[in-house]
């Protein structure tokens, strides 16, 4: 049965914080460019404004829309994922604090907290998430208060069990951060799953046409909500009103554009798994990929990445990257469009050298939502010049 106050994710994603314009009945709120707010009188704040870095309405409005979506109490917008990362490292810990990490984290993720945030003093301690005995020893630290997980993990798409860390984390009163850019909420609501934080580039998927950097923050728990409100307030990493107005129409559209990401992606890595000049293809909707069963319990659908490793080596990799029609050679992901990504020297080329270096003959592919026959053929035909 239908609940008016819980309704589901399309028509939160549609409603939520979309109030119709009391003054001119738009359906569409209006966007607020003021950064200066008149209050009625000294201290008599009309609706809690007064100026734009503390808050705007139309960041309000992002603001309720992720928090109903991720199933979180609070959120908070910020100007790119990596601001929305830095706000919960320095608003949650503090110098001489350890956090630990998965050893396949986002390259931009890794270099904020191994060249800025240990400089800071917040050390970080990268492992194999999938093996849990290890992050309880080192969450037994006294000091090592964070464990920050990406699931699916990018580009190797590995799966990790966020009920299962959330349980070791609290056990030891650490804090679970889930990066959950590749998932969106639509697939993975990690705060329903345990996790005390979530964390999104919402350049990516939840914004969904490539035309706005974003980050977000979203929590439940009111203590941590505060802090990371101040770091947000006195850093001031906050998006603008026209970023935010794009990414809420982008997020309007998130379950619609997710399905097609969702099946493309399956089908791509079907066509292709087995393919003689393809060693591998990681993608979690695949019975034989490591994480098919974790994600089948823990997320509603398998996502539009799919990374593949080519038989051929790193020269074969390289010929492909720029081989494609559809899929264009270019950062990022998460777009209506198809990318390719060569990410040993594109998006990770930061950890080159480091234990989270990825493999040389890896492509990672961010599926659009066109028609998956054009994709297949254009992928054919890019192997087939090998
Ligand atoms: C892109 C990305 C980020 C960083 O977000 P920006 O918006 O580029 O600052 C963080 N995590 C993941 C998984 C990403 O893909």
């Amino acid at each position: 049965m239908s609940d008016p106050q819980r309704p589901g994710f399309a028509t939160a994603a549609i409603h939520a914080g979309q109030e119709v314009d009391e003054v001119f009945g738009a359906v569409v709120p209006p966007v607020h460019l003021s950064t200066t707010y008149a209050p009625d009188g000294i201290g008599n704040l009309r609706n809690g404004y007064d100026y734009g870095r503390a808050g705007n309405p139309t960041r309000t409005a992002l603001q309720t829309q992720l928090a109903a979506l991720e199933g979180g109490r609070h959120a908070f917008s910020f100007g790119s994922g990596l601001a929305a990362e830095d706000a919960v490292i320095r608003g949650l810990m503090r110098p001489g604090q350890r956090l630990v990490m998965g050893n396949d984290a986002y390259g931009g993720t890794f270099r904020l907290f191994d060249k800025v945030h240990s400089a800071w003093g917040v050390t970080n301690v990268p492992l194999d998430l999938s093996d849990h005995q290890r992050v309880a020893q080192e969450l037994d630290h006294d000091d090592a208060t964070l464990l920050w997980v990406e699931t699916p993990s990018n580009p190797l798409m590995s799966v990790t069990d966020i009920a299962a860390l959330a349980e070791i984390a609290h056990a030891r009163d650490a804090l679970l951060v889930v990066d959950n850019t590749f998932a969106t909420p639509y697939l993975q609501t990690p705060l329903t799953l345990g996790a005390d934080v979530v964390v999104h580039s919402t350049t990516k998927y939840i914004g969904g046409h490539s035309d706005v950097i974003g980050g977000a923050v979203v929590l439940s728990d009111d203590d941590l909500a505060e802090k990371v409100a101040f770091q947000q307030f006195a850093v001031g990493a906050v998006s603008g009103p026209l970023d935010a107005y794009l990414t809420t129409r982008g997020l309007k559209t998130l379950g619609v554009r997710m399905d097609r990401h969702c099946s493309n992606a399956q089908a791509i890595a079907e066509h292709f798994d087995g393919h003689p000049a393809v060693e591998r293809v990681l993608y979690p909707g695949l019975p034989s990929h490591p994480g098919h069963e974790l994600a089948a319990k823990q997320m509603r659908g398998f996502g539009g990445m799919v990374s593949l490793q080519l038989a051929g080596g790193e020269p074969a990799a390289r010929k492909v990257a720029e081989a494609t029609k559809w899929f264009i050679l270019a950062e990022s992901l998460g777009g209506v469009e198809s990318l390719m990504n060569y990410p040993h020297e594109m998006t990770h080329a930061s950890v080159r050298g480091t234990e989270l270096a990825v493999p040389e003959n890896l492509l990672r592919l961010s599926v659009g939502i066109e028609d998956v026959e054009d994709l297949i053929a254009d992928l054919d035909q890019a192997l087939a010049g090998l």
